[in-house]
């Protein structure tokens, strides 16, 4: 697949990786591609990174027709670059788009895309241990027109910046905060899907858990909330007594990348793993019982982030004595070893760019 690239006139001065803020510098440019019905997709293309140009009655500014999705492209020892399951971004992307009544995208373009802008800004994939370049996909709906049904029209867009290490003092676990009254998603919703609005509904209860020294929150279910969903952006996953259990995907759950390698890779060490409910009940009672060995949450950005403590209202509970577990540890130092190619990669994970 050939896109046809124009050049930016002048280059943007590379920032210090040392110093990268994640999702504040973008490239040089972007792909773009744009859907008109009797047309499909068409004109994919990469340009210089520049502002749209939207009217003020576009659809997505109104009522959120949007989708999004977030991944990386990663720098091998040897000077290569490589991204991790791009395919899985494509499908769950197209698994978004259904629910959003967006039109989908051929899932080969979709990767090709990627790779192609990708490779015009090779020299923006940092080279710094943990760097990696960020890929943000994301579609919206831009017919000028209020009134509540699909937009006839849709812009697919691929911006990327560079990111920093995450973990660049170390891995430090988390405080996490469940919470009691907000809640994320209900089935038949969207919380299956990576869409803006899922987001815009979080941010009160991010806020008030940062409020309370916290980093981020753990969601409940919203019909009986007393089930374990999901944090911020990631999924959650618990050694309980030997086995490793992480909530099963309903529909209200996003069906993480990050998820599940983590399953995968558990799976072919032989841990025992279940995808169930689980209460915050049984957590705490488990963790009263020394039984929680270990939590961390799951997710492109931070790989796997270990939980040290979690608060539901009075209640609170410090895990693996705040320090990061032996099996948390091994599935990061195994993902993070596929995905910059300091590892084998066994299950053909990595897309080489070259
Ligand atoms: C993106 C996202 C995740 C993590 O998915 P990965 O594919 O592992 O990055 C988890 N939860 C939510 C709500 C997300 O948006």
């Amino acid at each position: 697949m050939d896109f046809p690239i124009t050049r930016a006139a002048a280059l943007k001065a590379k920032p210090d990786p040392s110093t990268l803020v994640f999702g504040k510098t973008f490239t040089d440019h972007m792909f773009l591609m744009d859907y008109h019905a009797g047309q499909g997709w068409h004109d994919g293309r990469i340009v210089p990174y520049a502002p749209f140009q939207l009217d003020p009655s576009c659809m997505v500014f109104h009522y959120a027709q949007e989708v999004f999705e977030g991944m990386k492209a990663y720098r091998t020892p040897e000077g290569k670059i490589q991204l991790f399951r791009p395919i899985e971004n494509a499908r769950r992307i197209n698994s978004s788009c259904e629910r959003m009544c967006i039109p989908q995208i051929d899932e080969n373009l979709f990767v090709e895309a990627v790779k192609a802008l990708v490779k015009v800004e090779a020299d923006w994939v940092p080279d710094q241990k943990g760097t990696s370049l960020y890929i943000r996909p994301f579609i919206i709906a831009t017919d000028a027109s209020l009134g509540v049904h699909a937009s006839h029209s849709y812009c697919f867009c691929i911006i990327c910046c560079p990111v920093g290490s995450y973990y660049p003092e170390g891995i430090n676990p988390v405080k996490i905060y469940i919470e009691n009254d907000d809640v994320r998603a209900v089935r038949g919703g969207t919380g299956y899907t990576k869409c803006g609005g899922n987001y815009a509904a979080s941010i009160r209860a991010g806020e008030r858990a940062e409020e309370q020294g916290y980093s981020q929150v753990l969601w409940l279910d919203g019909v009986h909330r007393k089930y374990i969903e999901e944090v911020g952006a990631m999924n959650v996953l618990f050694k309980l007594d030997g086995k490793v259990v992480t909530p099963a995907l309903e529909g209200s759950v996003l069906p993480g990348i990050t998820r599940k390698s983590c399953l995968e890779l558990l799976r072919s060490w032989g841990v025992p793993v279940e995808e169930r409910r689980i209460t915050a009940e049984e957590l705490f009672d488990a963790a009263q019982a020394g039984k929680l060995e270990e939590a961390w949450g799951s997710g492109t950005a931070a790989v796997v982030s270990p939980i040290g403590e979690l608060a539901w209202g009075e209640r609170k509970v410090t895990i693996h004595g705040g320090k990061i577990g032996a099996l948390t540890q091994k599935l990061y130092d195994t993902l993070t070893g596929i995905q910059w190619g300091t590892q084998p990669d066994p299950f053909g994970w990595v897309v080489k760019l070259d």
